[in-house]
């Protein structure tokens, strides 16, 4: 056992001008690793998410953090960076307690990621220029760029210290203050990171969180003072907050929305054994909890028995536990729901005449929820298998004869986030790449690496707006014109 989750001890409250706030009703959080195994968040009333905001609005003005050298800033951050570094065992114990994510993940990925994501925007903060406009002699025009003011950020459960960092790095680092929501059901680990920014020296107030559910995140976009919203989540969740944002003041929103990436593999795919492995794990890294899961095979007919073949023995094996247990390599599905949800959608396709390759069961293990690693052979486009995302360990496959068809397939009616290309002919592998409608393509590749250079974020449902790299901190500040008429 990595830890004693009997020992974790998380902030309840909220998280507001540099101190805990305890009010609010009190909502359990349960371990998904444990039914045994709960805690307690208090939900903000509207409220306390009022007071987050003008408290993170007061907190902007009176520090002129905004306005300062950004020299200045990326110190406190590279501060905090090395705050979280010295923490990394207590922040991924409260993250692995209540999450699907495995205890020694956390500490040799996650972590990492949040202190280095804010490394990474610490560096941005003074290296965005503006321009001098082409004018006429008589007059000189140039351009600077300001933040926003108060940023609200929303994040969901299943990277969740990654995902918030994503947000409110570049956000903080372009001089804004942020007001996080994370996810109800993975509260703790934001809250204790946002109190390390205050010991690293953030001005208390500039960055504040707020706990509960989704009125709490709507009270947040909806909020006058809130100047920006950014968002990771669903994509009805998104749908919704476009709207409220819209009708609460034209606020811009950046939105991370859900995925159903393709692994669009043609007859040529190098090494299958490697491939094998690669769609694997595509499907089951974090028990399919993935925005960009490889959740659909496109294989090319010829092959794809082979290739099925060596998916399946890929499969067996792994072991479910808690997520501190040192022997698990498949983590829970969050919770009750989503594993009905999981099951649901599985049952449907097969009544609809997919087979089942492997899986399509849950796994009883104590205490705990866990769904098979499953493979669906014959799925039709009008499944839900194919069209909705089922945010588990689901591999949905289909098989082309050409080209074009493929590429078809691979391209999804709604979902754009990103997708993988296998073959050994470089001029189809960038063909097909240009013509696959996705934020992200993989050549002969799946999966995120640490890197924070470039842009993530999808096309079509999958969302607006990218997170990471440069435009993952220039969407943070607004850009002005500044004329001079020289006399
Ligand atoms: P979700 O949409 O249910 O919730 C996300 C967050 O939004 C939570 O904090 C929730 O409390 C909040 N929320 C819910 N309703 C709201 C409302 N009306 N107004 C404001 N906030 C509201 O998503 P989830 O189940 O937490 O996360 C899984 C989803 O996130 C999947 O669809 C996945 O693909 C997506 N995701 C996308 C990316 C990406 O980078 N594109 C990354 C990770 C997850």
């Amino acid at each position: 056992m990595y830890f004693d989750p009997r020992s974790i001890r998380p902030m309840s409250g909220q998280f507001i001008g540099g101190q805990e706030v305890r009010e609010g009703e009190a909502h359990a959080v349960p371990s998904p690793s444990d039914s045994d195994i709960a805690f307690s968040v208090d939900w903000a009333s509207e409220d306390l998410v009022d007071r987050a905001v003008t408290d993170a609005r007061r907190a902007w003005s009176r520090s002129g953090w905004g306005s300062s050298a950004p020299r200045e800033r990326a110190v406190i951050l590279h501060r905090w960076a090395d705050l979280v570094d010295t923490h990394a065992e207590e922040i991924a114990g409260l993250e692995a307690v209540v999450s699907a994510r495995i205890y020694p993940e956390v500490m040799s990925r996650d972590a990492k990621v949040v202190s280095g994501v804010l490394r990474y925007f610490a560096e941005y903060a003074d290296k965005i220029d503006g321009t001098v406009t082409p004018t006429p002699q008589n007059s000189f025009s140039f351009t600077v760029h300001e933040p926003y003011g108060v940023v609200a950020a929303i994040a969901p459960w299943n990277f969740p210290i990654i995902l918030a960092a994503w947000k409110f790095a570049p956000a903080l680092a372009a001089g804004n203050a942020v007001v996080l929501k994370p996810s109800e059901l993975t509260p703790f680990a934001a809250v204790r990171i946002a109190e390390l920014a205050v010991e690293a020296g953030l001005p208390a107030g500039l960055f504040n969180v707020v706990q509960g559910g989704g009125a709490v995140g709507a009270a947040l976009v909806k909020h006058p003072q809130v100047d920006y919203v950014t968002f990771t989540g669903s994509s009805a969740t998104g749908a919704r907050i476009m709207a409220d944002a819209a009708l609460s003041g034209i606020k811009p929103v950046s939105l991370e929305l859900g995925g159903k990436g393709p692994q669009l593999v043609f007859a040529d795919a190098p090494d299958l054994d490697r491939l094998a492995a690669t769609i694997a794990r595509g499907i089951t890294y974090n028990s399919g909890q993935v925005c960009f899961a490889g959740s659909r095979l496109v294989v090319a007919r010829p092959i794809a028995d082979d290739l099925l073949d060596r998916v399946l023995a890929q499969m067996r094996g792994g072991r479910t536990g808690t997520t501190w247990d040192e022997d698990t390599t498949i983590p829970p599905i969050i919770n009750q729901r989503q594993l009905d949800r999981i099951d649901a959608i599985v049952a449907d396709a097969i009544s609809d005449g997919a087979e089942a390759l492997c899986g399509a069961t849950r796994i009883d293990a104590d205490r705990a929820g866990f769904y098979a690693p499953t493979v669906l052979r014959g799925v039709t486009t009008a499944n839900r298998a194919f069209r909705d995302e089922i945010f588990g360990p689901v591999l949905a496959v289909q098989e082309f004869d050409d080209e074009d068809e493929g590429v078809g397939l691979a391209n999804h009616p709604d979902y754009g986030l990103t997708a993988s290309i296998h073959t050994s002919d470089v001029s189809r592998a960038f063909r097909a790449a240009r013509r696959i409608e996705s934020g992200t393509v993989w050549i002969n590749d799946w999966g995120r690496r640490t890197d924070f250079t470039a842009p993530f974020g999808g096309y079509k449902r999958s969302g607006i707006g990218k997170d990471m790299g440069r435009s993952g901190f220039e969407k943070y500040m607004k850009t002005k014109a500044i004329w001079l008429e020289l006399h």
